[in-house]
């Protein structure tokens, strides 16, 4: 695991330029990964609205993740429903619950499915976590990071399509860097220290001022670290 990474001027630039703009944001992790990795699954295709409202009615309805296993699909989907693709979601729930207890049973453990997952990742570096995570069904690079960074406040950095499109504008990636690789470039080039703020920084420059289509170039602080990595010109910003 690379611990001590010095970032070259370009990526510190554009990291003190969000904070100048967005803020110095900071990580609040719960230490609770299996709620997280839930709570990731039932985000997927919704607003952060619905899935918070089904993951409360998931958890009012059954207490314990034992008892989200246990359940007939049905009734999870049925407390799920507001979240959206729920017939999907609570299968993928399920099957992510039943791996976990097959894990330990491999093992021999009675812990908490909760208990269980926290213990498992806390022996791993944070890559090997990540990797961990992606070995559980239905759970790719992004939903494995978003649980590493958010709810264990190690420093995996989730590539979203906002942190990816302006990662590639700015230069920080190649042009020819897909989303999954993106996870590892940033392993590479990023502080781990810095990663929250780089993550949460570029998704919101991505929601208000890179978007995908027409980008609002002339009013963007970053301008010239664009112009630096060459990114900006008319045909690439669509600037008239
Ligand atoms: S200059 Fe334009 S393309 Fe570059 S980061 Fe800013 S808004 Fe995005």
């Amino acid at each position: 695991m690379t611990t001590s990474i010095i970032p070259g001027i370009h990526l510190t630039n554009v990291y003190h330029i969000l904070i100048d703009t967005y803020g110095e944001l900071h990580n609040d992790p719960d230490f609770d990964p299996l709620g997280g990795l839930i709570g990731t699954i039932l985000s997927q295709h919704t607003s952060d609205i619905n899935s918070g409202r089904a993951y409360r009615q998931l958890v009012d309805t059954y207490p314990t993740w034992e008892e989200v296993r246990d359940a007939p699909t049905y009734k999870v989907a049925d407390a799920i429903r507001s979240g959206g693709l729920a017939n999907i979601k609570s299968i993928r729930i399920q099957d992510v619950l039943h791996t976990l207890m097959e894990k330990q049973q491999e093992q021999g453990g009675d812990k908490s499915l909760g208990d269980y997952l926290s213990d498992e990742l806390d022996k791993l570096s944070s890559e090997d976590g990540w990797k961990y995570l992606q070995q559980l069904p239905g759970v790719g690079p992004k939903t494995a990071a978003c649980v590493m960074l958010f709810n264990l406040g190690r420093n995996i950095m989730p590539i979203d399509t906002h942190v990816w499109r302006t990662s590639k504008r700015l230069g920080l990636i190649g042009p020819s860097v897909n989303a999954n690789q993106a996870h590892t470039v940033f392993a590479k080039i990023a502080p781990p220290a810095w990663v929250y703020m780089l993550h949460v920084g570029l998704i919101r420059h991505g929601r208000q001022i890179c978007h995908a289509q027409k980008p609002k170039c002339n009013q963007c602080p970053l301008y010239r670290e664009c112009a630096y990595t060459g990114s900006v010109n008319p045909q690439e910003t669509g600037i008239s």
